[in-house]
């Protein structure tokens, strides 16, 4: 049966050239026949049929319908096409968190003896994902740098079927430069996957600088309040549709439909949350660099960010709402807990990034991201905790770092919050 036979389920009648912010209140499926104006929440597990005649045709993929939620669901239908419509891909399938999008797309794309190509500084989860549990079934990945285009091209083999970005990199803000991998993939026969938690689309879209798949962590900015897991796979009808489906289908990473629904509300504000929290980090960045007690900044946004011109470029001209600096060391004696491996230089950075984080009455102490409430970690014992000092060290990420995801409050608020530590950091 041809594609354009099938019967489809309705789509919603908005105009063909609707911009970012009006698709993200507006995307989704049409109302049902009690013309609810917000978006319902479908909890059910499955759906019945008018006879078993239908049932059969829907049970055989002949007509487009709703049967189990671990295949689709309305509310969470609404979320995929939401997403999808921001990123700009033609299709989206939601699932459990991020990691398990990211699980997903493996699955469903590669399999023994496949070769992938990823930056080192992904996230933590995704690089062992990646190095234990997929080495393990026989697809072997080679850990390239995250700004070093060569070592992309260098890494290639003939079995190479992915690539996979995600810029800027945590903790450290690292870009790289999307066009330029999305040619070293395609001209290897490999797709471009680019994990776009830490921009959303509404700074970065990547399938217009040539990505192929864009993950999602729906967990962070998506929802943005810090509320429920989440994530998604956005990229082209034959593969979401295709393959990525069909796994789903059978290994059971499904998003709930009360999580679809929670991260489906929260689109409607990721643009004016984005750009605020981003405004909001930038200033807080430049303040930073403005502190004797603080040694080095780490902000996308700022011209002295390594890949400044180029973050420019792909995020819309916003830096984003992570912000990373490091600490001065303390001066006196060293009181805080460390691993005894820590040298004398090291655990007087940590004790100054620690001073400068236990004095925060704002902030939340948390690794998570993406909250209007603003999150305050220190990457080396918590994010980054299970690497060694010399692996740490290696990434540049020092006992001093402390990471700041900027929220929604008033920035004058934060920069007196964080004032607090560094005034007294060697005093
Ligand atoms: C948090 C995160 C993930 C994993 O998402 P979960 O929803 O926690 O599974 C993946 N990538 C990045 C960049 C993240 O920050």
């Amino acid at each position: 049966m041809a594609d354009t036979d099938k019967k489809k389920l309705p789509r919603k009648d908005l105009p063909p050239d609707a911009r970012i912010e009006t698709l993200a209140v507006r995307e989704g499926l049409p109302a049902t026949q009690w013309g609810e104006n917000s978006e319902a929440l479908f909890l059910t597990s499955s759906f019945n049929h008018p006879d078993a005649a239908t049932a059969a045709a829907r049970f055989a993929n002949e007509e487009e319908a709703f049967v189990y939620s671990r295949f689709t669901n309305p509310t969470t239908m609404m979320f995929e096409r939401r997403l999808a419509a921001l990123e700009g891909t033609e299709a989206a399938i939601a699932t459990a968190s991020g990691m398990s999008a990211i699980l997903l797309m493996v699955m469903g794309l590669l399999k023994s003896g496949d070769h992938v190509v990823c930056s080192h500084s992904v996230f933590g989860s995704t690089i062992s994902l990646l190095a234990n549990q997929f080495g393990k079934f026989g697809v072997q990945t080679t850990f390239v740098s995250q700004t070093d285009v060569q070592q992309w091209r260098d890494a290639m083999q003939p079995n190479t079927k992915l690539l996979f970005a995600e810029t800027p990199s945590n903790p450290l803000t690292e870009v790289c430069d999307i066009a330029a991998l999305a040619e070293i993939a395609h001209a290897g026969g490999a797709l471009l996957a680019v994990d776009n938690c830490f921009c959303t689309p509404a700074l970065q879209k990547p399938v217009e600088m040539g990505a192929d798949l864009i993950i999602h962590s729906g967990t962070k900015y998506l929802d943005g309040q810090g509320r429920v897991l989440a994530g998604a796979v956005c990229g082209p009808d034959a593969i979401v549709n295709g393959p990525l489906m069909a796994t789903l289908r059978g290994a059971g990473m499904a998003l709930s439909p009360f999580n679809a629904w929670v991260v489906l509300k929260g689109l409607e504000t990721l643009s004016i949350r984005m750009a605020a929290q981003s405004a909001n980090a930038l200033k807080l960045a430049q303040w930073l660099e403005s502190q004797p007690q603080v040694d080095q900044v780490f902000y996308p946004g700022l011209p002295s960010h390594p890949q400044h011109a180029l973050a420019m470029k792909q995020q819309n001209g916003c830096g984003g709402a992570v912000v990373s600096f490091t600490t001065k060391p303390a001066q006196g004696p060293v009181t805080v807990p460390g691993p005894a491996t820590l040298s004398e230089d090291a655990m007087r950075l940590r004790q100054g990034a620690f001073h400068v984080i236990d004095h925060t009455r704002l902030c939340s102490i948390t690794s998570n991201l993406g909250d209007t409430k603003t999150l305050i970690t220190h990457p080396s014992s918590t994010s980054h905790g299970r690497l060694t000092e010399d692996q740490r060290l290696a990434a540049g990420i020092t006992q001093g770092m402390v990471r700041v995801a900027v929220g929604l409050e008033h920035i004058d608020d934060l920069t007196a919050d964080l004032a607090r530590g560094l005034d007294t950091l060697n005093a």
